[in-house]
């Protein structure tokens, strides 16, 4: 047994996503041994390295004018459906917000695996509990405050998508919100789409993440969601992969 604490637990200690009585245990070996702290302070300078790449004032404008548009979309669908249904009927639409708040560590967390080496990873915080990653298919209930990051690693793939589909049927494109899906971030390693997520509303809400060769089509993924959760029998936990090309991971959340 190692006379220091593992690396996996100090991330975890700076993470804030130790149980209390192992933290204290980690905090106080730290204290007294010079590798340990180095390695601790070693966490801290890439976490702020890590914040400066994420100036949230730059995405905050992008994405409230990405949500703008949307919302312009989805009055003129309304009123597309308006004219031509009747009767109307108003489908409470899963309200998404994307709000500030400190970016998610990049921690070794455990992830969902993608064949090759690309991998997904949903990532929950900004609320009272410890920040976690959540596995994929698995059902996980949001905390009130608690928001998304979706990260990836893109291996060979070159393009990346997100969406979500509420438990209505209700589909959103996440990133982009309309065009075509977003070349990948240069580099090895997790990247970060911008920004945290908030999903508002009640009941579950399925969130996918795509990574492809060739940039796919927002409304073509909207039309291939909505194709899926028809197959599903409007479960979403039965959803299928979504007919695209590429790869792509699903995580089904509770909303608070
Ligand atoms: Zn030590």
């Amino acid at each position: 047994m190692s006379a220091h604490e593992s690396e996996w637990t100090l991330r975890r200690l700076h993470a804030g996503e130790l149980p209390a009585p192992d933290a204290a245990r980690a905090r106080s070996h730290a204290a007294g041994c010079a590798p340990c702290a180095e390695a601790l302070k070693r966490f801290a300078q890439v976490q702020s390295q890590f914040e400066a790449h994420l100036p949230f004032e730059h995405f905050e404008a992008g994405i409230e004018q990405a949500l703008e548009r949307q919302r312009a979309e989805d009055r003129a669908r309304a009123k597309a459906r308006s004219r031509w249904v009747a009767p109307v009927v108003s489908l409470a639409a899963s309200v998404l917000l994307v709000v500030l708040a400190r970016p998610l560590m990049h921690t070794g967390a455990p992830s969902n695996r993608l064949k090759g080496g690309a991998v997904a990873e949903l990532r929950i915080g900004g609320g009272e509990a410890p920040q976690r990653v959540v596995d994929a298919n698995l059902r996980e209930a949001l905390r009130p405050g608690e928001r998304v990051r979706l990260g990836y690693t893109a291996d060979t793939h070159r393009y990346v998508a997100a969406l979500s589909i509420d438990a209505t049927g209700e589909v959103t494109a996440l990133y982009p919100d309309a065009g075509e899906s977003l070349p990948v971030e240069a580099g090895d390693g997790m990247h970060w789409l911008p920004g945290s997520l908030e999903f508002t509303g009640t009941g579950a809400e399925r969130v996918v993440v795509l990574l492809s060769d060739a940039p796919l089509d927002m409304d073509a993924l909207r039309d291939a969601a909505r194709r899926a959760y028809a197959v599903s029998g409007r479960d979403l936990d039965l959803m299928p992969a979504l007919d695209v090309p590429g790869e792509q991971t699903q995580w089904t959340l509770l909303k608070p």
